[in-house]
């Protein structure tokens, strides 16, 4: 059996262990200097004017709707496939996800799929740039705009990825990031918020830390804890001092695929625009049925006895009626969830392990 190749790996390839040990000998473990330096660093990397280091990507999300003030009674506008974090954050502070459906080539929300959700009630629409793709951001922010309504981008699979040259989370008012062990760049479990309004800011440092400001115990909100250790903003140093190392392995890694898959029948890939130069955090393939009749489950096992790890897409919202409601059923998110999965997507690919992926998906259809 040969070693089976695993879906992500992460690239703790510098100084990442020397930081660590130096946050743990320091004793500051909990908040620290690598905190403060992690938020600086980052907001210089994605040219951001306020960065906010947080435990995880999810925590990011809950924190950009407590500032924005997003509660009960309000509505947020979430894609019907992708990674269900920002619906599951509206339904955490008591507000409701409303799903809008996808482009079946980009797999990314529009304008034209948003539009005819907004109501009275609407407060949020959240771009989801799935896989590392940027939506169409310009007529969505246009959209948010006419309409009163904020838009805040999930960009914790497109960390590096831009959008007419500006670095995605960073171009709508708001911005989330995960820095999952699976993400472009990791601190175990963590993200960040990112905005350029300084008011906004500031209501979030109060929310993510107890809803303290200027006196110790004295708590101006109800606030929550969703600090980044110091410990963790030590790997996140290190992660981000060879972040184009490992965005360029992620090019690669992404050219390497699209050669090769874009040679064959069967199969179809994520399409990126020309306003969007992408750093691809998984890359999906969708089957064509009338190629893989087996369907995309069948294929996954077979691809797993082949000793290759991959992922189902997303399940749609519409798979989990009890959290979503009945009315999620959208015909482009449900189709592609059901006929695409995720091949290993780790920027430490070599081509000959993505050779090996591609002949056996090849070998794989009727
Ligand atoms: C990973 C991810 C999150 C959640 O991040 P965590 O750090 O795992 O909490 C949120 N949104 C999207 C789109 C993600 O891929």
């Amino acid at each position: 059996m040969r070693n089976t190749i695993p879906w992500a790996e992460p690239t703790l390839w510098g100084r990442e262990e020397e930081y660590a040990v130096d946050a743990l000998r320091s004793t500051w473990i909990s908040g620290g200097p690598y905190v403060d330096r992690l938020e600086a660093d980052f907001a210089r990397y994605a040219d951001a004017r306020n960065v906010l280091a947080v435990a995880n990507g999810t925590a990011a999300l809950h924190l950009a709707y407590l500032g924005a003030g997003i509660g009960a009674g309000d509505e947020v506008i979430v894609p019907g496939f992708a990674f269900m974090a920002a619906a599951n954050m509206a339904r955490m502070v008591g507000a409701t996800p409303v799903f809008a459906d996808i482009d079946p080539d980009t797999w990314c929300i529009t304008a034209e799929t948003v539009a005819p959700l907004i109501t009275s009630r609407t407060r949020a629409i959240v771009p989801v740039h799935t896989y590392g793709n940027v939506c169409a951001l310009e007529p969505l922010l246009a959209l948010g705009d006419e309409s009163g309504v904020l838009v805040i981008e999930d960009a914790a699979e497109s960390i590096g990825s831009k959008y007419r040259g500006r670095m995605s989370g960073t171009i709508a008012p708001m911005g989330t990031y995960s820095f999952h062990a699976t993400k472009t760049i990791t601190t175990g479990e963590g993200g960040a918020v990112t905005t350029g309004d300084d008011a906004l800011a500031d209501r979030m440092r109060l929310y993510r830390s107890h809803g303290m400001a200027r006196t110790r115990y004295m708590h101006e909100v109800a606030g929550h804890n969703f600090r980044l250790t110091n410990l963790q903003a030590a790997i996140g140093c290190a992660q981000l001092e060879q972040i184009d190392r490992i965005v360029a392995k992620r090019g690669g890694v992404w050219a390497a695929y699209t050669t090769r898959l874009q040679a064959m029948p069967g199969l179809s890939m994520q399409k990126i625009e020309m306003d969007v130069d992408p750093v691809m955090w998984a890359v999906g393939v969708r089957l064509d049925p009338a190629h893989y009749p087996q369907g995309r489950d069948a294929v996954m096992g077979q691809m797993d006895a082949l000793g290759i790890e991959t992922r189902p897409g997303f399940y749609p919202a519409s798979a989990m009626p009890h959290l979503y409601g009945p009315q999620s059923h959208l015909p482009v998110s449900d189709a592609l969830a059901a006929s695409m999965l995720v091949l290993p997507s780790s920027p430490s690919l070599d081509d000959a392990r993505i050779h090996r992926i591609c002949d056996a998906l090849a070998s794989l259809a009727g």
